[in-house]
């Protein structure tokens, strides 16, 4: 009998997470997935083909990532692209000129940009909400609103919104849910079972979770998304590369073991922050404090690796940004390394002063994305960041 290396959803994420929807290769036995460096693939003969013929439609080592992607985030279908962006972009070609999105108004800042800068010019329009007040977005609704877009945790100031009652007002309105999942990764939440119709990734952060390699992922549970999507992936060539792909698995292996300790580091660093006299006020969803810490744990089965926090004095900023040694000042989050961001110049400075100011990007707040080193030494390099303060 012909052995069929697949794995069934009855096994734990956990366990997914490592084998990959195709736990090995079913011509050689290699245990990771080979690299398929081609561009393009050999047709047998005419009308005849392997089922790949050009790597910018379709590629092995892609498309076990994005097999192994819809698998560990409970969706029919995944899709990888060249970056976050690319995958946020191409989900915007489900939609057409003279539509309205409701979008989170504390995002990435690259993402409103994107919407801003460029969609907005091509006849669609934004507005941007506070997402964790499901009042406001209710009242943001019109006729011609065909989604709403959320990341939750919001970036940088870590407000929860309510996926599945976002997902009710959208779907009663007749428009779709999405969801960037990036802040949490599938390990701890998985939107679309809670009634997202399209999950978005920046593979970048979490799920490569080492630094080294940029991706974007889409995932969904609705056939209606598959044809346009891969069309989009195949015309605008943003889909990602085998190299980066293999790159991306291999990261997947290890994050339930990464998440957990960047979680479990994050509390201790963020309990020390709040302690600190230079600190105003932290914000870490994981808090049993933070004012939707409930809501997180109904909908999540964590809270993260990442925390923000209002210094008191903003020229402590620059003295702190300098000193730290082993955290890296250094835009983006998720990866092994403590990053430490600002994010007024770095990922929200493409954000309007007003629009920034009212989600609370001020010029005193600071993002950490806490790492797995051990939390001692991340502590001991804040500490001895902040002992040269100006006060
Ligand atoms: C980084 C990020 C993006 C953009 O992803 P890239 O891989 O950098 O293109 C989108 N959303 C969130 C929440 C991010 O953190």
């Amino acid at each position: 009998m012909k052995e069929e290396p697949h794995c069934t959803g009855r096994l734990a994420l956990e366990t997914l997470l490592v084998h990959g929807a195709t736990p090995f290769d079913p011509v050689t036995g290699a245990v990771t997935t080979p690299i398929y460096q081609s561009s393009t693939f050999r047709h047998p003969g005419l009308y005849e083909s392997t089922g790949y013929d050009y790597s910018r439609s379709i590629n092995p080592t892609r498309t076990e990532l994005e097999r192994t992607l819809a698998l560990i985030e409970g969706g029919r279908s995944g899709l990888a692209f060249a970056s976050g962006m690319g995958a946020i972009s191409s989900i915007i070609k489900l939609f057409k000129p003279g539509d309205h999105l409701i979008v989170s108004a504390d995002l990435y800042g690259g993402t409103y940009r994107l919407f801003h800068e460029y969609y907005e010019h091509y006849g669609f329009s934004f507005s941007w909400v506070d997402s964790s007040d499901l009042n406001l977005v209710e009242a943001n609704l019109r006729p011609e609103t065909k989604a709403i877009f959320i990341e939750t945790p919001s970036n940088p100031m870590m407000k929860i919104t309510d996926i599945r009652r976002c997902g009710e007002l959208i779907h009663n309105h007749g428009g779709y849910l999405i969801v960037d999942n990036t802040f949490l990764s599938p390990y701890f939440q998985n939107p679309l079972k809670l009634g997202a119709d399209l999950v978005v990734h920046s593979g970048t952060k979490y799920l490569a979770g080492h630094n080294d390699t940029l991706s974007g992922f889409i995932v969904h549970d609705n056939d209606i998304f598959e044809e346009p999507l891969r069309n989009a992936q195949k015309s605008e060539g943003a889909a990602l590369a085998p190299l980066d792909a293999w790159l991306v698995l291999r990261g997947i292996k290890t994050l339930a073991l990464r998440m957990e300790r960047h979680q479990s580091n994050a509390l201790r660093i963020a309990r020390w922050l709040q302690e600190h006299p230079q600190v105003e006020q932290v914000f870490y969803p994981g808090f049993t404090e933070h004012p939707q810490y409930q809501l997180s744990c109904s909908q999540a089965r964590g809270h993260g690796g990442m925390i923000s926090f209002y210094l008191k004095n903003r020229d402590d900023v620059a003295v702190i940004l300098r000193k730290v040694s082993l955290i890296l000042f250094a835009e983006s989050l998720g990866g092994v390394e403590s990053l430490l961001t600002y994010p007024l110049v770095q990922t929200h400075g493409a954000i309007p002063e007003a629009m920034r100011l009212s989600a609370g990007v001020t010029d005193r707040l600071m993002r950490l994305s806490v790492g797995i080193e051990a939390p001692e030494d991340i502590i001991a390099d804040l500490d001895a960041a902040f002992s040269y303060s100006t006060i």
